[in-house]
């Protein structure tokens, strides 16, 4: 079993602790790899790294420089994606199928990001005061902290990593205790690239003991967080202490609205991928559908008979379609969640339970499940399961959809299936939810902002947009005239 390192000041080091724990494949239940248990000492180093390259070499490099940098990077991604993806699977279980995918697309976010660090441009304001020249620098914000979460480890990363360096800031990086040995890799990939040492330090351990101490580190500007939305709260708190600068991407329960005027068979395609597709381990996991009551039995129907025919199995093997849950603590949540909905009184109708086919071996296993009979405000409704398993609620009308697909704390992501291109724009205005699909669902891109509304997060990932969450804007005034005007007067 490998004993991993951790990345501080482009040094590789045991954690000053002298600790490790085990990083277990969810597919077997074993252990396969021994990760480094950081704490305050080594929170300290890493940042105290990140902020000498930040005042050193980093700052010296040109925008363009730092643009070549980030492209470099994305071309040694691109080569090592598959033996990426396959850590990216063994660690966490997801599909090797979507990991390669991500994998994929993670280059495009690093050539995008490397090729707006040279159009970071500030502006000349015509001030309206004569004798003044007035102009904005769009400057970093120095050392940042990105959090992230188990379930897509390295797309998700990406998301920060890729804008807060173009933007010129440096980074602590700490991968989820369940999911950080892909990490280890790709952060070689930046001193390959030739990044300067201490622009990129990773740090693994618990949230609690390194997390923590980073988000509250005195030199730390910023922190990028993607998770739980209870720990986005707790982070956000700690946050909010040293007046840092914050971005959230939590939880969602969003809905998946199918019209009666929708091609049936392409919703039922989409209601699936919503939510089966990554095991229902994804931020935008489709968990409600919304069904129009004069087609539910019918959708009802085809819903199941599509999801019954799912492959479970090993998340290596490329025809898999439902892998397992990544952890075991996820694993005994998602079966809370099933007992709480049918004490609750939905109807199970598929799954509702620990799969036990040969074919998923030892692995944390839970059958593709759908309820119907759900009430909107039943828990499994309203609350965040992240596993396979569906809600379905019907509804009799346009107002009712809205009102129900809004009815919860969460807002990050919403899916609409019709034929009726008015009923798509007024959906789309009226949905409260950072994306918005309409006969499709689950599609991201490095071009288009991504983040929630509501209790779902603060601020945006991808596109031009999730720059600017890295960037602070300095304000800059020149005298012109030459005389000094009266010093008891505001100029
Ligand atoms: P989590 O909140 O348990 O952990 C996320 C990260 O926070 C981990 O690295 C963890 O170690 C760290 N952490 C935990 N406690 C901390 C603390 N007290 N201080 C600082 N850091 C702490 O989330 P998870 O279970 O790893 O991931 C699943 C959650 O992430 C789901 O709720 C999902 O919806 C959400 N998610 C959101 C998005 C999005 O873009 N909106 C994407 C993927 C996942």
């Amino acid at each position: 079993m490998k004993k991993h390192q951790m990345l501080i000041a482009g040094k590789w080091v045991d954690p000053a602790g002298g600790e490790w724990f085990e990083s277990l494949n969810p597919f077997t239940g074993a252990a396969w790899a021994l990760v480094p248990r950081g704490g305050k000492e080594d929170v300290d180093l890493a940042v105290a790294a990140a902020k000498a390259a930040y005042e050193g070499p980093w700052r010296k490099l040109t925008a363009s420089a730092r643009g070549d940098l980030l492209r470099k990077f994305a071309e040694l991604v691109a080569a090592e994606a598959d033996k990426l993806a396959e850590i990216e699977t063994t660690d966490n279980g997801k599909l090797i199928a979507e990991m390669r995918g991500q994998l994929k697309y993670v280059p495009q976010w690093f050539h995008y990001f490397g090729g707006l660090a040279d159009k970071v441009e500030g502006r000349v304001i015509p001030i309206d005061k004569p004798g003044v020249f007035n102009f904005t620098r769009e400057e970093p914000l120095g050392v940042v902290v990105a959090i992230t979460p188990w379930n897509s480890p390295l797309l998700l990363a990406t998301w920060k990593l890729a804008p807060a360096l173009a933007a010129g800031n440096t980074v602590v990086w700490k991968p989820s205790e369940f999911s950080s040995v892909s990490a280890f890799a790709f952060a070689q990939l930046f001193e390959r690239a030739g990044f300067p040492p201490g622009v990129v330090n990773v740090i693994t351990g618990y949230g609690n003991e390194v997390g923590e101490p980073l988000i509250t580190h005195r030199d730390v500007a910023k922190v990028a967080f993607t998770g739980g939305d209870r720990t986005g709260e707790h982070v956000y708190q700690l946050a909010a202490k040293g007046i840092k600068r914050i971005t959230l991407e939590l939880g969602g329960k969003s809905a998946n609205i199918v019209f009666d005027d929708a091609d049936i068979d392409e919703a039922v395609k989409g209601v699936v991928s919503g939510i089966f597709a990554a095991t229902g381990q994804t931020c935008i996991a489709g968990s409600r559908a919304l069904i129009h009551r004069s087609i539910h039995d019918k959708f009802v129907e085809k819903l199941l008979a599509l999801a019954k025919t799912a492959r479970m199995g090993n998340p290596l093997d490329a025809n898999t379609q439902v892998g397992p849950i990544t952890t075991q603590p996820q694993y005994q949540k998602v079966l809370d969640y099933i007992r709480i909905a049918n004490e609750e009184g939905a109807v199970c109708r598929l799954g509702g339970g620990p799969a036990s086919r040969p074919e998923c071996g030892s692995g944390w296993f839970i059958e593709p499940t759908i309820f119907t009979g759900v009430k909107p405000q039943m828990r499994i409704a309203q609350e965040e399961v992240f596993g396979p398993v569906l809600s379905i609620i019907p509804f009799d009308d346009e107002e009712e959809a809205i009102r129900v697909a809004n009815g919860t704390v969460y807002g990050l992501a919403a899916g609409v299936w019709t034929t009726s291109i008015r009923r798509a724009l007024m959906m789309a205005e009226r949905l409260e939810a950072g994306t918005v699909w309409v006969n499709t669902y689950r599609a991201v891109s490095y071009m288009s902002p991504f983040g929630g509304y509501k209790r779902s997060g603060i601020g945006r990932e991808s596109g031009i947009d999730a720059i600017r969450e890295y960037l602070q804007t300095k304000s800059v005034w020149i005298d012109i005239a030459g005389s000094a005007p009266n010093p008891f007067v505001m100029r």
